[in-house]
């Protein structure tokens, strides 16, 4: 077993702190204040070839697999989560549903300018009635001659302003038994009938673009239908399981961020006659945020190899994303209180890293489905007591 990255990750990961130290550190608080979402940033990170890291060469992409692109994601994302959660919602959710079901067409036409980096995805399955319930959608794409008329809301869609295709889930019809049929359709954003709204004041992750997307009477060609028309749902939960270690791998850059400015601010802070790291409430703070951080990093680094192996990853994804959002959440708690008044202050970063945390226990499954999902694992039928099945 080999903990370390290979040269060719290790030179990526280098690659990328330096990119994320030049392009979005310097601007992160202030695209924060304004809730400004960059493209032209997005631009250049296509350029850098980070928007196709994952994917085929053969369609565009930098075929780097799962742990080069978590180890992007996770230099991203201690310059700013809320540019890092862009980044890992046009790649994991946006653009995987295509690469991962998308016929030889579909690539051509809509994975390649994704993967070359020239265009952005979103992902909409969340609406009004459909959160945790996925299953709870209300949009429906009734078939029509040649055309899905797609008619619905999706809200809290990531990337929703600045997409070019949206990959939704619709009924397209319904089960004997008055069940819903769920399909993946993609959808490109210029089509007539589609408008974008940005209603939302968000807490945090504001330099995230964030939108509502209606459909009126949108004719989506029928051949955009994604995968398998009775299988849309188990795609798109497929598909977020995938996404879940990008959230912790952003996680986990959130969390190392948190952890850096407070052990810098620990040595330097004098009180009572020394550094305040001279205490050991504050050392076990430290402590603690280390190991929580490496193991966070070392779950999202399990998960990647299993899913590039091919393996099943449903069980070390969930763990990877339940543990990494909510030690980042810890993490930016421990350096608030380790910077005390100064931490408080905008100034300093770090309330902001509180505030985008939270983001991380919530979207692409709360931490109470993650649990949800590793018991279901659990006690599936097989497993032995470790839980592996
Ligand atoms: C900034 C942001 C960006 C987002 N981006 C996207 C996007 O790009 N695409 C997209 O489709 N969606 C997106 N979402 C939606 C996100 O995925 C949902 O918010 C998330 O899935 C949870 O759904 P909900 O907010 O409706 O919470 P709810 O489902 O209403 O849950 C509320 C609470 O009830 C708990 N709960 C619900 N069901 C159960 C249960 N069975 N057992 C135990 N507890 C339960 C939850 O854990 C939670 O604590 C985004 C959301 C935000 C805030």
């Amino acid at each position: 077993m080999d903990f370390g990255l290979s040269k060719e990750i290790s030179e990526l990961k280098e690659d990328a702190r330096q990119f994320a130290d030049t392009y979005i550190r310097p601007f992160a608080a202030e695209w924060d204040e304004k809730a400004y979402f960059s493209r032209e940033l997005f631009q250049k990170i296509g350029q850098k070839g980070y928007l196709g890291l994952p994917f085929a060469k053969e369609y565009g992409g930098k075929a780097m697999g799962t742990l080069a692109y978590m180890t992007v994601a996770e230099e991203i994302a201690k310059a700013s989560l809320g540019v890092a959660l862009s980044y890992v919602a046009t790649v994991s959710i946006g653009t995987a549903p295509i690469a991962m079901y998308g016929t030889e067409e579909q690539k051509t036409k809509f994975l390649r300018p994704l993967a070359e980096g020239r265009e952005l995805a979103a992902f909409g399955l969340t609406e009004k009635n459909a959160g945790s319930d996925a299953a709870g959608v209300e949009t429906t794409a009734e078939l029509s001659g040649e055309y899905f008329i797609v008619n619905g809301t999706k809200q809290w869609i990531t990337n929703a302003s600045y997409a070019s295709v949206v990959t939704i889930a619709a009924i397209t019809g319904y089960k004997e038994d008055g069940g819903k049929v769920i399909s993946s359709l993609i959808v490109p954003m210029d089509l007539p009938g589609i408008t974008v709204k940005r209603p939302y004041d968000k807490m945090g992750v504001r330099s995230s673009d964030t939108g509502e997307i209606y459909f009126d009477h949108v004719k989506v060609p029928k051949e955009n239908l994604l995968g398998d028309q009775n299988a849309g749902m188990k795609q798109l939960l497929q598909v977020l399981n995938g996404g879940r270690i990008s959230i912790a791998a952003i996680s986990v850059g959130l969390a190392q961020e948190a952890y850096d400015k407070a052990i810098q601010h620990a040595k330097v802070r004098e009180q009572f006659g020394g550094p305040i790291s001279q205490f050991e409430s504050v050392q076990f703070k430290l402590a603690d945020m280390a190991v929580e951080t490496e193991a966070a990093r070392l779950l999202v680094q399990k998960a990647s190899f299993l899913k590039d192996r091919g393996d099943v990853f449903i069980k070390e994804a969930a763990y990877a994303k339940v543990f990494a959002s909510e030690t980042a959440t810890r993490n930016a708690n421990r350096a608030l209180q380790i910077l005390g008044g100064t931490g408080y202050m905008r100034e300093a970063g770090v309330e902001r890293l509180l505030r985008d945390a939270k983001i991380l226990e919530i979207g692409e499954g709360t931490s109470e489905i993650q649990r949800l999902v590793i018991a279901r694992q659990l006690l599936k039928e097989g497993a032995d007591k470790n839980g592996r099945n």
